[in-house]
């Protein structure tokens, strides 16, 4: 979707550490690109473009970082953006979608009313690893009564299976790697 010198501006600011936070995975760090007012506004841009392009009426941030590229993303594009936690941080009614990690599980939460009838989400986090993650936000969006427009991710670790085990639950919705 990102035009080559886009790519170019954006990879050239995000740095692989090795052995993080475990032996054998290299860790992508987007602090330096956070940190760069040209290539954080070039992507806040592009990710607003793609709400726009896919007739979101909401941005759904995955914890942590998740929140950092989409609140400004929702805010550029002139929509909501709606957090979706690491189960216990959300105050209220809450829905909550477990899902299974490489050893154990994880929970992650929405706010019931999180959503109006007929609203449309983009889903945006850092990295698409296995895409575990991106696929239980999938469902838990639809759970809380909306459509999902499409998951748009700065980086995906392709060699990691992200997209394939995604597909299912996009259901014909957009995957945009930046
Ligand atoms: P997954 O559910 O496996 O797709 O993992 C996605 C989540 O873990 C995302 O929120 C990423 O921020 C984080 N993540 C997984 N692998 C990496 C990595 N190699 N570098 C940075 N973040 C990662």
């Amino acid at each position: 979707a990102a035009s080559a010198e886009l790519r170019e501006l954006l990879l050239g600011r995000i740095r692989d550490v090795p052995d993080y936070p475990q032996p054998g995975v290299v860790f992508k760090d987007i602090t330096p690109l956070l940190a760069d007012p040209a290539a954080f506004g070039a992507l806040v841009d592009a990710l607003a473009a793609l709400a726009d392009r896919h007739g979101a009426t909401k941005v759904v941030g995955l914890e942590a970082r998740g929140f950092i590229l989409a609140a400004p993303a929702a805010a550029r594009a002139g929509i909501g953006f709606v957090p979706v936690r690491k189960a216990g941080k959300l105050p209220g009614k809450t829905l909550a979608q477990s899902y299974e990690l490489e050893y154990g599980t994880a929970e992650i939460e929405v706010q019931t009313d999180a959503f109006a009838a007929g609203d449309r989400v983009l889903v945006i986090d850092d990295v698409l690893a296995t895409g575990g993650t991106a696929e239980a936000s999938l469902e838990l969006i639809r759970r809380a009564g909306a459509t999902v427009a499409g998951v748009a991710v700065l980086l995906e670790l392709g060699f990691l299976g992200g997209r394939e085990r995604l597909a299912p639950a996009l259901d014909g919705a957009p995957l945009d790697t930046l």
